[in-house]
């Protein structure tokens, strides 16, 4: 049952302290409570042990804590491991740990379901129902962080916010959540080990630049041509490649960071000497990189990878052009965790 009472953690330190002030305290009673929440990250207020116990009875009857469970947790043979996260109002999200040998990295969610419709995504069927509060982002990122630990003994080394939603269709929650990441009342983690992926919302690529965020920016392209584009990522009609190429500019100037474009290549959709000249061309105006992921089929083939000869093509035309080009394989296919692959299945 979803509880009327407002969740404590939805609030700030300086609106802790004031309703300590608020009810005859002290205002440091709202620091150490927002000890307790963020740094220590109790879920019962019975364990914040120095609080007075009637001033614990206080808070329990105004407040909840709300927090996320891992209702259920898939390891693949490859390390990944992929966690079926419930929130408190019984909603489902999933999130990745993807082990390398030298890092970690979490996969995080930012909705329940997409806000978008990407025709080969498996996440978009879910539509979206609601967006993660910055405190369910963060849980997300702390429970993968204690999986690092236990089963590759190293703490989480990098964050991506490629796992189900949109993050730039909830801008707001997902920049309060690695506020709280990146801080040191968090986890302390460094921003620039964080990137978040958008399909592309140009108007809040230019917010990102203006808010003069540290973290990088990656983006779904997977065809510089707007004909294509629009028939897999079908709002991409709204959202065209002109106004998200100006905002991308926009956001070197201010950021001096490269974008990295995710790409899939697929049969008889983009793998033309056309296709190919539209990306090269595409990448020439601002400083970036291509990331060639590998198609996680989620259906009964509409899309189909391409051949390793088309993705010879692409890298050889891009190298060509000296714009740098990595290809990512798959991790955690046998449990349904790897990209575009996140609909609660196993839920
Ligand atoms: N909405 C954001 C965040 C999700 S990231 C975005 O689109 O960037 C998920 C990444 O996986 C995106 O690059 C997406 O294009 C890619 N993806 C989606 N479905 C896929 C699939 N079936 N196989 C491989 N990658 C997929």
């Amino acid at each position: 049952m979803v509880s009327e009472k407002k969740d404590i953690r939805s609030l700030t330190k300086e609106e802790l302290r004031t309703f300590f002030k608020s009810i005859g305290d002290k205002a440091f009673r709202g620091n150490q409570v927002y000890e307790w929440l963020w740094s220590k990250g109790v879920h019962r207020f019975e364990d914040m042990t120095n609080i007075s116990k009637e001033t614990r009875t206080h808070l329990e009857e105004n407040y909840v804590i709300n927090h996320i469970e891992v209702n259920s947790l898939q390891r693949s043979s490859d390390g990944t491991v992929k966690n079926a996260v419930k929130l408190h109002d019984g909603l489902i999200v999933e999130s990745v740990l993807i082990p390398t040998k030298k890092r970690t990295t979490a996969c995080v969610s930012s909705q329940v379901g997409c806000s978008l419709d990407c025709k080969f995504c498996a996440t978009a069927r879910l539509k979206r129902m609601r967006n993660l509060n910055p405190d369910e982002i963060y849980d997300q990122v702390v429970a993968i962080d204690k999986e690092s630990r236990l089963y590759h003994n190293m703490p989480l080394s990098n964050i991506v916010f490629m796992g189900m939603g949109e993050p730039l269709m909830n801008y707001k929650n997902v920049l309060a959540s690695i506020d709280k990441i990146t801080s040191e009342e968090g986890l302390g983690m460094a921003s620039k080990r964080i990137t978040v992926s958008t399909s592309g919302v140009p108007k809040m690529i230019k917010k990102l630049a203006d808010d003069e965020v540290k973290f990088h920016l990656a983006v779904s392209l997977h065809s510089a041509i707007q004909e294509t584009r629009e028939q897999i990522m079908p709002f991409a009609k709204n959202f065209t490649l002109d106004g998200l190429l100006e905002s991308l500019e926009y956001w070197y100037e201010k950021t001096k960071r490269k974008i990295t474009y995710e790409y899939i290549v697929w049969d008889g959709i983009n793998d033309t000497y056309e296709a190919i000249d539209a990306l090269v061309k595409f990448c020439k105006a601002v400083p970036c990189k291509v990331n060639i992921i590998e198609y996680n089929p989620i259906d009964d083939g509409e899309f189909q990878q391409a051949p390793k000869k088309a993705i010879d093509n692409y890298i050889n035309a891009l190298e060509r052009n000296r714009i740098p080009v990595t290809v990512r394989k798959s991790r955690g296919k046998d449990i349904d965790a790897a990209c575009g692959q996140l609909a609660n299945k196993s839920s």
